[in-house]
């Protein structure tokens, strides 16, 4: 019932039954493939309803494959200007210095992405719901842009999972995990994901292997471990989600709570369309600024001073202090990260534990 783990890097070549095995068939070193990481790919494929899988050893290896395998000097990408820091770095300060140009489309205006590509596009790049505001962008507009100019859709779709948000069904060409996060689900691995179209995914495995962002065979096979409990335990995130959701808005220390679709009426009902739950992730604006963000870290008891997200055990972070630490005061102010701005990853503790502990926090704070 349980799969081995091939820790290996190489494979016995079965020379003398060379004519009872298919060609190509044939496992030859791990950095091109290994029985592991192949069950891996196949559960996060299988989960998104997708035709092929790759795994890697991060989120960003995953994301470096696709963004050079897709791409040429002369190309240009349309991004979501509120990307993962290390995927915008990647775009901004890497992938530039080969002759490929951004376009970036700011959050207010990802509704008219389709005016926004152009003859160049190859490739575009968007991230639902957003991190650490939570906005929800549609992804039938982004996919309806891609598919006027001939480029190809790639959705980082971490924070959501294929257990409520399946952007292959929406016409996305190519959906990205960091399964660091909730597909590992344990915070006890880094891995990254590529599924969609078996064309695209053919497209990139050259690429791929030649990176050499392979996935250890260990963590695979905590990966396959993870994947198992998936859905189960995003039930749980999305029940947290909801129940702190309620427990914080209009709570009087709280000027803000973010939570996909608590941005506008828009958002709220393309979340009803898009999504099938709304995740365990929530972040709040305290009314007392950075000192009350500390000082509710500080108080709670179950929930950990952490950055990272998507595990079993409840995570705060300050946005402005970790992840969007290297963006301009004024940068922040333009996205909505406040200095009062904690991010919250819901584990999969018990909502009414987790409710009593935000209050007490809350009660505590002067
Ligand atoms: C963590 C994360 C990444 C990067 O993944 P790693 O596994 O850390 O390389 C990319 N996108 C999002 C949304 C993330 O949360």
């Amino acid at each position: 019932m349980v799969p081995p783990i091939y820790q290996t890097s190489t494979f016995h070549y079965p020379a003398e039954h060379s004519e009872v095995r298919p060609p190509g068939r044939v496992h030859l070193y791990t950095r091109l493939e290994n029985p592991t990481l192949s069950q891996a790919a196949d559960l996060i494929r299988k989960a998104e309803n997708a035709e092929m899988g790759r795994v890697y050893a991060s989120g960003m290896g995953a994301l470096s494959a696709a963004i050079l395998g897709s791409l040429r000097s002369g190309d240009e990408v349309v991004a979501l200007e509120d990307l993962y820091g290390n995927t915008l770095t990647l775009l901004r300060d890497e992938v530039s210095r080969f002759g490929i140009s951004v376009r970036w489309v700011p959050s207010d205006r990802s509704d008219q992405v389709e005016d926004m590509v152009t003859d160049q596009t190859r490739l575009l790049v968007v991230e639902t719901p957003t991190n650490p505001t939570l906005r929800v962008h549609d992804l039938r507009a982004w996919s309806r842009a891609a598919r006027k100019v001939g480029a190809h859709l790639l959705v980082d779709n971490t924070f959501a999972t294929p257990v409520n948000q399946r952007p292959g069904d929406l016409g996305a060409h190519l959906v990205m995990h960091s399964a660091t996060k909730y597909l590992g689900g344990h915070s006890d691995l880094l891995a990254g994901a590529l599924v969609g179209e078996s064309r695209v995914l053919e497209s990139l495995r050259v690429t791929s292997e030649t990176l050499g962002a392979t996935l250890d065979p260990l963590a695979g096979y905590l990966l396959v471990r993870g994947m198992r409990t998936l859905a189960l335990r995003i039930r749980r995130h999305n029940e947290n989600g909801r129940a702190l959701r309620e427990e914080l808005e209009g709570h009087p220390k709280i000027l803000a709570v973010h939570y996909p679709g608590s941005h506008s009426e828009a958002e709220e009902r393309l979340c009803r369309t898009q999504m099938s739950g709304r995740g365990g992730m929530i972040s709040l604006v305290l009314r007392g600024g950075s000192r009350q963000a500390h000082q509710l870290m500080s108080h709670l008891r179950l929930v950990h001073p952490a950055s990272s997200l998507g595990g079993v055990e409840s995570l705060a972070s300050i946005p402005a202090e970790t992840s969007h630490r290297q963006l301009s005061p004024e940068e922040r102010k333009r996205r909505g990260i406040e200095d009062g701005m904690v991010r919250l990853s819901l584990g999969i503790e018990d909502p009414a534990d987790l409710v009593e502990d935000f209050r007490n926090a809350l009660r505590s704070m002067d």
